[in-house]
């Protein structure tokens, strides 16, 4: 199938072949002709399927003919979890429109200044990217008329709802017609979420594309055990050197743990800068496009800031802390291998993580392959599988297949406070509560900030 055989506005075509796209990814295959035929619509498929261009590339189609209403509001809403990936979709939506007269592109997020958002939401707005907290505020201010709305997408919606944005989702779509289109994209269709789409969604149409297993192909994945911060910096120091890695994203805990890491970083000559949710919008702004110029190789960073960051040249993603949520493993190794390039995600783990290291296994279905860097061997005893193959600590293993083939959903990790603090993230508020668990974990645990403290 090619892009011409989707019916799609012919200046849709022509920015799709600018793009370089020559054939629809599965997702767009089977979501595109739906969701033009005015259907709605629950797919199943997460971040690197192409599902951003899946609901942009219709949701443009649909504003290539006029509205029938006098109107200057959305004609078209994406609610995203992140400001991040918000404003991923709010380019993709200006590349991929960038043909087309009537698309005004417009990104309602928290932590941007009110006045400059007021002002914007005054002016015509064809496409309206928000995370839902912001948007809320905007809403009862009666700021937005959404007499004109005529599609609704809700991205990454189990994120939304980990996050505690179901009743901000509802209280939006309340708001706007009840004749919308309404499409959910989400990385697992669980319970939780078919309840949201039955409030939301009519008759929609289900699409699943590609499991975690298939997605995760092109990505060689490593486990390297360290006894403590001190090895695990030196773990670091070594997989920041591989002349092979173009550009890395390095994961950790907390907000703090991200910005002592990304110093101490800088300090021994990477060029590296933290990215989480405690930075402004420009800021963060800063460090991305520094990222995307190559003017950074390193960007140590939490789950939250990361989600929706697209680099090509991303090679390598870092786990320095193993993530709470086996899904975020997913989210998290999915920034390399972009658009089919091969990419390295390395995890650093401790005796302690083995129960952790199983979770996402049987997420991913696929098992994990620890290695030893000769000079850097751990004291600990590498772990022994419940299934398949024992671990073997050789520099050159290669990742084998599990055989283990099921994977559950949503498995936590722990009872940590980071999601709270992601919510308030998104509103741009501060919560003191959230505040005190982030730096008693950072007391607690073995973080990049005790080990640095105590180097100095
Ligand atoms: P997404 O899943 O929306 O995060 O997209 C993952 C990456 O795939 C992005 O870099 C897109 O630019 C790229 N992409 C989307 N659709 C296609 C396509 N049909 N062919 C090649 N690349 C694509």
């Amino acid at each position: 199938m090619s892009f011409e055989d989707l019916d799609l506005h012919p200046f849709i075509l022509k920015a799709i072949h600018d793009a370089g796209y020559t054939t629809p990814t599965p997702i767009q295959q089977q979501a595109i002709p739906e969701l033009i035929a005015g259907q709605d619509v629950m797919a199943c498929a997460q971040t690197g399927t192409g599902k951003t261009a899946a609901f942009m590339l219709p949701a443009l189609h649909l504003l290539s003919t006029p509205s029938q209403l006098r109107s200057r509001g959305p004609r078209i809403l994406v609610l995203t979890p992140t400001r991040e990936l918000a404003l991923q979709v709010s380019d993709a939506a200006k590349k991929y429109g960038k043909y087309l007269p009537r698309t005004k592109v417009v990104s309602i997020l928290g932590g941007m200044p009110y006045p400059l958002q007021n002002k914007l939401l005054s002016q015509p707005v064809d496409i309206l990217v928000a995370t839902p907290g912001r948007l809320i505020d905007h809403i009862q201010r009666g700021r937005i008329d959404f007499r004109r709305l005529q599609m609704l997408v809700l991205d990454e919606a189990d994120r939304m709802l980990d996050m505690g944005f179901v009743e901000d989702v509802e209280t939006i779509a309340a708001a706007t017609p009840i004749t919308r289109q309404t499409l959910l994209f989400s990385a697992t269709l669980d319970n939780a979420i078919d309840k949201v789409a039955a409030k939301l969604l009519k008759t929609p149409k289900r699409i699943q594309v590609a499991s975690h297993k298939t997605k995760l192909d092109n990505i060689e994945q490593r486990l390297h055990y360290a006894d403590d911060m001190s090895h695990k910096n030196r773990l670091l120091d070594h997989v920041l050197r591989d002349e092979k890695l173009k550009q890395a994203i390095v994961f950790t805990a907390t907000k703090r743990d991200a910005d002592t890491l990304a110093d101490n970083l800088y300090a021994q000559g990477f060029a590296a800068a933290a990215l989480h949710g405690d930075m402004n919008q420009r800021e963060r702004n800063r460090t991305l496009t520094r990222l995307r110029n190559g003017g950074l190789r390193v960007l140590v960073a939490t789950d939250v800031a990361a989600r929706g960051i697209d680099v090509a040249d991303i090679t390598h993603v870092i786990n320095f802390d193993l993530p709470k949520f086996a899904e975020d493993y997913v989210h998290r190794i999915g920034r390399t291998g972009r658009a089919g390039a091969a990419g390295v995600a390395v995890s650093f783990a401790s005796a302690k993580d083995n129960m952790h290291l199983s979770k996402i296994e049987r997420y991913t279905g696929q098992r994990i392959a620890s290695h030893v860097i000769p000079g850097l061997e751990p004291r600990i005893k590498p772990r022994l599988h419940s299934y398949g193959t024992k671990s073997a600590p050789n520099v050159t293993q290669k990742r084998k297949r599990s055989p283990f083939a099921g994977y559950g959903t949503r498995s936590n990790f722990g009872a940590g406070s980071e999601l709270n603090g992601n919510r308030n993230e998104q509103h741009g508020r501060s919560f003191s509560h959230d505040n005190r668990s982030n730096s008693f974990r950072n007391r607690n645990n073995s973080s990049a900030g005790q080990h640095f403290a105590r180097a100095k």
